[in-house]
């Protein structure tokens, strides 16, 4: 196991070096089944449109969220893990070498839904998100510590379904804040397109920070 994460840990950091060398904005977001990753793609892609949008998706099969992406307008590059719960950097690395990185500004990668083993799996993103959903409970950050620990942001999805639901919105942060007191966070609807505006506006910054520099 230490092997298989070192081989990763040296695949990442070549995936980090390519996307600085491209001035490319990369973003892995992680969450569980259904709780709304691709939804929150769709909502950035239609909503952000400074920046020139490119999609990874990772799925066990199918490629059904790579169309919804593109349905949404940007090319989508689709992962089949065959099986496997989670998304390496090799992997990714494959789908980037098919990819116009010059012509990329923002990489977004969807993830395989999990909140277990991709954790472990650094990418090379400059930044990971850890998504989460009202329905899922306020105690997500309890259940899946590594998860929010190795997290840089934190999205708070479906807000739309606080009324219903018995949901403690103040507890949800605190046990974010005490895993990880340095993630930005967000509280979003797909549905309402609540916080998608500064969600846009933090991807934003953080692009031209990573071309000022
Ligand atoms: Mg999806
Ligand atoms: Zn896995």
């Amino acid at each position: 196991m230490t092997n298989i994460l070192g081989d990763n840990d040296a695949a990442a950091q070549q995936n980090r070096q390519l996307l600085a060398d491209h001035n490319v904005l990369a973003v892995d977001l992680m969450g569980s089944p259904g709780c709304g990753k691709t939804s929150i793609l769709e909502r950035v892609i239609q909503q952000l449109k400074g920046l020139t949008i490119r999609v990874i998706e990772g799925d066990v099969a199918t490629a059904n969220d790579a169309e919804r992406i593109e349905a949404a307008g940007a090319e989508a590059f689709q992962i089949n893990t065959g099986g496997m719960c989670h998304l390496n950097a090799p992997m990714v690395r494959r789908a980037m070498d098919k990819m116009d990185l010059a012509g990329t500004d923002l990489l977004l990668i969807e993830n395989v839904g999990n909140l277990v083993c991709p954790a472990a799996f650094k990418l090379g993103a400059q930044y990971r998100f850890v998504v989460s959903s009202i329905p899922e409970g306020d105690d997500k950050p309890e259940k899946y510590p590594v998860a929010f620990r190795t997290s840089q942001g934190v999205i708070l999805n479906k807000l739309d379904l606080i009324p219903h639901s018995p949901f403690d919105t103040e507890k949800f942060w605190d046990l974010c804040g005490q895993l990880q007191p340095h993630a930005v966070q967000f509280a979003i609807s797909c549905t309402t397109g609540a916080g998608i505006t500064e969600l846009c506006q933090w991807l934003t910054e953080q692009h031209s920070q990573l071309t000022s520099a």
